[in-house]
Formats: structure tokens, C-alpha cells, sequence
């Protein structure tokens, strides 16, 4: 472990991250290459807890939910991310990774319930946690989720995968000028109205100085560089 190593990271990826080039749902190969990515920084003997969206089946606001009552779209969205969370413990056992799911709604025929203590305990064994259904809110997401977890688990930093390497100056798509940033301090991007994570998760974060990385999901080699704490993305830090 080099020294600018982190020894308990939280991962978030987005449902979106599952998906690959399709439309919807989980993508084999993709979930496969992910798993990949989390044996190799397991093995460097990181503990990781992992945020899982579910964007890539449901979203409470998304056209879909159009007409529904906002909250039960919510749990909809939230039921989503069991499922992410179930397809990700799967391909992590296959690929020999040892993973538990908690989950924050009560589904424990299942997936066990959220448990901090017993998470901390299966973090220092080695084994990844993979947190389920959000923060068990409708109103909320999980990003939201991440900060929070990330929070109550004591993670040195909360690793946002998505799929931009970082935060730009103006979005790449519409301005070819546009430059990424390296390191960014939480004021700089307020100042700036930088959409980072949305505001109750970039708030909780910032309040508890917990530090995000933002950086590709598609990149190969990505997760292991922002774990060892290395120029990946863009740091917002404190
Ligand atoms: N959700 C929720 N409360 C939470 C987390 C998630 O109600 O604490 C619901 C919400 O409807 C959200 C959906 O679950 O749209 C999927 O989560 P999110 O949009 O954060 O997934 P991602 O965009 O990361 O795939």
C-alpha cells in the first residue's frame, strides 16, 4: 500500500454505469469489466463500499414515473438499485470477490438490512459491501446515499464513477475549449455552480470534509489510480 493510498474508499457508480452501450438494464459485459476493476483494488488491500444508482432501470422523476405519485416512484427507484446491487454481488462472486449487500429498505428475504456495525466489520475483512436502495427516502438519491454512507462508514474519500473523466470548465460536448479541472475546493465549485453531485449529497460532503473524486467509469485503470490517490478526474476537496 503506497501512502497516498485510500484504505476505506466509497464507490459510487451509477445504474447508467451498468449499462454499456445499451439502452436499459445491465449489461453482461460491462458488470463483468467492473468487476475486474474492484478484484484489482481489493486485492491492493482496500476496503470498498459501493453506492449503487439504479438509473438504468428506474428513476422517480423520469419521464416513465410521469403521473405518479412522486414517492412510490421513489421506492420504485429505489427497489431498482437492489436489483444493481444483486447483479453486482453476483458478478463479484464469479469473479471470487467476496460481497455483501445491505440494503436500506427491509427486504430480508433478500438482502440483509443496512447494519453499520456489521458493515465496519465487513469492511475489515476484506469483504465489499455493496449498499442498497439508496438512503431508504423517497426525495432523495444516491448520490445523496454516498455522502451519507461514505459518511457513517468513516471512508477517507467518496470515488463518483461516471461517464466524464472529470469536471470541466463548461460541458465538453458544447465547447471544445472547455478544460478539465485537476483539483477544485468545495467553495470554488459553489462559487462557480459547478454540478458535481446534486446539492444535499455535495452539501453532506462538504460539511463532513470528505473529499470526492470524480472520474471515468469507462477508462481503463481509473479505479485503481483514484484509489491510489493519484491525478484521475478531478478532486473537489476541502
Ligand atoms: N431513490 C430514492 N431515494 C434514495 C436513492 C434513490 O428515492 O435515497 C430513487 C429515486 O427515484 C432515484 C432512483 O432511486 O431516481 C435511482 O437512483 P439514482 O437516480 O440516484 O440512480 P443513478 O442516477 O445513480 O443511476
Amino acid at each position: 500500500m503506497t501512502s497516498k493510498q485510500h484504505k476505506r474508499t466509497l464507490l459510487k457508480l451509477s445504474g447508467e454505469a451498468l449499462m454499456g452501450d445499451d439502452a436499459f438494464g445491465i449489461n453482461r459485459s460491462t458488470i463483468v469489466r467492473m468487476t475486474e476493476e474492484v478484484a484489482e483494488v481489493v486485492a491492493m488491500g482496500v476496503q470498498l463500499a459501493i453506492v449503487i444508482g439504479g438509473g438504468n432501470i428506474f428513476r422517480g422523476v423520469a419521464p416513465g414515473a410521469q403521473g405518479m405519485d412522486r414517492a412510490t416512484a421513489d421506492y420504485m427507484g429505489m427497489m431498482a438499485t437492489v436489483m444493481n446491487s444483486l447483479a453486482l454481488q453476483d458478478a463479484l462472486k464469479h469473479r471470487g470477490v467476496d460481497a455483501r449487500v445491505q440494503s436500506a429498505l427491509n427486504i430480508e428475504q433478500v438482502v440483509e438490512p443496512y447494519i453499520r456495525p456489521k458493515a465496519l466489520r465487513y469492511l475489515e475483512e476484506g469483504k465489499v459491501v455493496i449498499f442498497a436502495a439508496g438512503t431508504g427516502n423517497p426525495f432523495f438519491t444516491t448520490d445523496t446515499a454516498a455522502a451519507l454512507r461514505g459518511a457513517e462508514i468513516g471512508a477517507e474519500i467518496v470515488l463518483k464513477a461516471t461517464k466524464v473523466d472529470g469536471i470541466y470548465t463548461a460541458d465538453p460536448k458544447k465547447d471544445p475549449s472547455a478544460t478539465r479541472y485537476h483539483k477544485i475546493s468545495f467553495d470554488e465549485a459553489i462559487g462557480k455552480r459547478l454540478e458535481i453531485m446534486d446539492a444535499t449529497a455535495f452539501a453532506l460532503c462538504r460539511d463532513q470534509k470528505l473529499p470526492i473524486r470524480v472520474f471515468s467509469i469507462n477508462k481503463p485503470g481509473a479505479l485503481k489510480r483514484a484509489v491510489s490517490g493519484e491525478d484521475e478526474g478531478t478532486l473537489v476537496h476541502v
